[in-house]
């Protein structure tokens, strides 16, 4: 299965250009897609979730017109949107009942099965009679899960789904996903580039309403090898100096030390050590690169 995006193109009505003639093919299994906040991915998904039209483009799911065969695309499809709304006071059995009741469910022994099978898999089975209201971040994301993974869809999207969970949470939750199966495409948006490196085989980087890098995240991860340089700093005069003789991909702050992770072909200076790309390197570098054009 694939998702192809021809030429996607939206203007709010505030004249916003949220989405530039954006591109983009997505295979089965986790893609992630990385972005700062206003790059456009959340319009990107509610386009793709047939929650919101184009002004121009196509998005296809094999043969499946996505935006003109919006009630097809929505039987087969999952959707955990950023500001995942629940009754407080329902209990996750009763509130995801109602949901699959929406879904279509309407066989009653079908959907107690689809149900109890989902409170189970999501690990909600023993909070199961507990008001919504009383979860904490991380229950009520797989919660989220559970009600996405209703009818057994074929694509699903998830926006920003581990922003404010601790890191124990965010665990469990990545996990879920991970498990869903390789023969559904998992659409993964976040600004959180740790998310992308742990679960998906296939990644892109948008930014201002267009996809600036687009690949395995290894591969891209790779093309950086032996070009990162890592250098303590003494004083923020030294990293302004840095800032204007070289390619100051980020900065980190380890036990109180700041050091400067830097781009370049050949070893920049003293005191500069070789060290392995990541992911975040190759954002930061894309994103750089970008603006700069
Ligand atoms: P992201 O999810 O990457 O943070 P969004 O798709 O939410 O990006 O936003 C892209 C741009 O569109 C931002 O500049 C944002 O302010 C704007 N935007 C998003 N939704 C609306 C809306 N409903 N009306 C007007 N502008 C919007």
């Amino acid at each position: 299965m694939t998702l192809t995006i021809r030429g996607l193109t939206k203007t709010y009505p505030n004249g916003v250009q949220a989405l530039k003639n954006l591109n983009l093919s997505i295979g089965s299994n986790m893609f992630g897609l990385l972005g700062p906040n206003g790059a456009g991915k959340s319009t990107l998904m509610r386009t793709i979730a047939t929650l919101q039209s184009a002004d121009a483009g196509e998005v296809w799911l094999d043969r499946l017109d996505v935006l003109k065969e919006k009630d097809a695309v929505r039987r087969i499809l999952g959707y955990l949107p950023q500001e995942f709304g629940v009754y407080p006071k329902m209990t996750a059995l009763d509130m995801l009942d109602h949901l699959a009741v929406m879904k279509g469910i309407l066989n009653r022994g079908e959907r107690k099965d689809a149900v109890e099978g989902l409170l189970q898999r999501v690990n909600l089975w023993e909070w199961r009679k507990k008001k919504l209201g009383s979860y904490s971040g991380g229950m009520k994301q797989r919660f989220g899960i559970a009600q996405a993974l209703l009818g057994n869809p074929k694509l699903i999207i998830v926006d920003e789904p581990t922003a404010g969970l601790d890191p124990t949470e965010r665990n469990r939750f990545l996990n879920l996903l991970s498990s869903i199966g390789s023969d559904v495409i998992v659409i993964l948006s976040t600004h959180i580039v740790e998310d992308v490196s742990e679960l998906c085989s296939q990644m892109a980087i948008i930014s201002d309403g267009g996809v600036v890098l687009e690949g395995a995240p290894q591969v891209a991860i790779e093309q950086l090898r032996n070009r990162m340089w890592r250098k303590s700093l003494a004083n923020s005069q030294e990293l302004a100096e840095l800032q204007n003789n070289s390619h100051v991909v980020s900065t980190h702050l380890v036990g109180g030390v700041t050091y400067a992770r830097v781009y370049a072909e050949s070893c920049p200076g003293e005191g500069f050590s070789p060290v392995d790309p990541d992911v975040e390197d190759v954002y930061f570098l894309t994103l750089s690169r970008h603006q700069r054009n």
